[in-house]
């Protein structure tokens, strides 16, 4: 149990390792609240994504542009990554607070060493009213083929597959590699839908480059069942260079699709699912639009993120987080952990989607600094 008056010594930020404060356990517990807690703008805590791995296999423009991400980029040594034991930790002191579902991301997540033992610890965990958690993945799908089986053996739930184009030359563009093929990635959806894991397939749209690609992946997807999700291109980090009229609204994508389909909305599975979802009229076989620029959604968002060397982040569009890193190599027990994220959690205010238009210009330039999306995990 907590001593009650141990000080605990918290980096806010080490992605720019600008500030630096210190929490006292004893002052974040000092409420003795238990159970689920909410934020500033009455926001529950229910979904935890962790990013396992900085590196990737692949140089999407949008995520890890190759100008930026080189061979002589600094990627993080393997001690200032998370142990898969410090990752249990975390998770188990997120639990009291609300947690159910969990999101293992990266970089590519299926490049971190042996990450099904992750998954296999994690699916022991029981979330407060005794249910396992829901454990996901998203990959990018070139290694799930040959790990499918040992994922969906060490206790994973869902998988979703990201993947932009059909046509094999704009895939290899899009992913800034000169490998790899997109019947790769659809083995491997394929494998993983075989073996009873539910899948989705992620397909951000930009415009004039793979927005000719909608109804070929639409067609796709509802031949073979898959759910498939069109997601706004997003101003996520600042390597991407975003502008706002690359973005292909989900208006504009529900358009392109009306074209050639008749589907009708269904309403959204939970309250803080981010997917406007439909299913196609004449078979049972859904897809969605992610708007997160058009129609943010922060008022439902009940996301926290976890970035692979340990920093929490409580918005996607950050540019601080808190060094939990520092705090689990401390040795904390679980219930001091729990009490300084339920003070993080407690004062967060985080909106950025709804107000982007009154912290960037219209045409999307001129940026804050924000943490970017290979290192957090999307
Ligand atoms: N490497 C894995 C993958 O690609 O699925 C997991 C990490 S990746 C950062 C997670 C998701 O973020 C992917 O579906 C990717 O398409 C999405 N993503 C990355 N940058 C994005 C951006 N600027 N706008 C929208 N989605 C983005
Ligand atoms: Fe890698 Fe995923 Fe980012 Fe593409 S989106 S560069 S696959 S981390
Ligand atoms: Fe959540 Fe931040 Fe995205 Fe809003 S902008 S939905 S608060 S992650």
């Amino acid at each position: 149990m907590s001593d009650g008056h141990r000080v605990i010594p918290i980096i806010a930020s080490s992605f720019e390792r600008r500030k630096a404060t210190r929490l006292d356990a004893s002052v974040v517990s000092r409420d003795g609240l238990l159970g689920p807690v909410q934020d500033t703008l009455g926001r529950p805590i229910t979904d935890l994504r962790i990013s396992v791995i900085d590196q990737c296999n692949l140089r999407c423009g949008y995520c890890m542009p190759k100008e930026v991400f080189t061979k002589d980029y600094p990627f993080l040594p393997r001690e200032a990554l998370l142990s898969f034991e410090e990752i249990e930790k975390l998770v188990a002191a997120f639990i009291p607070l609300g947690v159910r579902k969990l999101r293992i991301t990266g970089g590519e997540p299926l490049l971190r060493k042996s990450v099904e033992e992750l998954i296999a610890r994690l699916a022991q965990l029981r979330t407060s009213d005794d249910q396992p958690l829901e454990i996901a993945l998203t990959t990018n799908g070139l290694l799930l083929e040959q790990k499918a089986a040992v994922l969906k053996a060490a206790g994973l739930k869902r998988v979703t597959v990201s993947l932009d184009a059909l046509d094999t030359n704009l895939f290899r563009e899009l992913a800034g590699v000169d490998y790899g093929e997109p019947a790769q990635v659809l083995s491997g959806v394929a494998a993983a839908r075989a073996l009873g894991l539910e899948t989705k397939v992620n397909m951000v749209v930009q415009k004039g480059v793979n927005d000719h690609q909608i109804l070929p992946m639409a067609r796709a997807f509802r031949d073979s069942g898959d759910t498939l999700r069109f997601i706004e291109f997003m101003d996520v980090g600042n390597a991407n260079q975003w502008r706002l009229d690359q973005v292909v609204s989900a208006h504009e994508i529900l358009e392109k699709l009306r074209s050639a389909f008749s589907f009708r909305p269904v309403d959204r599975a939970k309250k803080h699912d981010v997917a406007e979802r439909f299913v196609y009229d004449d078979m049972p076989v859904e897809f969605g639009v992610i708007a997160s620029i058009t129609r943010p959604f922060c008022s439902n968002c009940s996301r926290a993120r976890i970035s692979s060397e340990g920093l929490l982040y409580t918005c996607l569009f950050a540019n601080t987080g808190t060094d939990l890193r520092t705090v689990i190599r401390s040795g904390p027990e679980t219930d001091e952990l729990t009490a300084i994220v339920r003070n993080i959690w407690s004062l967060r205010e985080d909106r950025y989607s709804e107000i982007r238009n009154t912290l960037t210009n219209a045409s999307g330039s001129g940026q804050r600094p924000k943490v970017e999306m290979s290192y957090i995990g999307g």
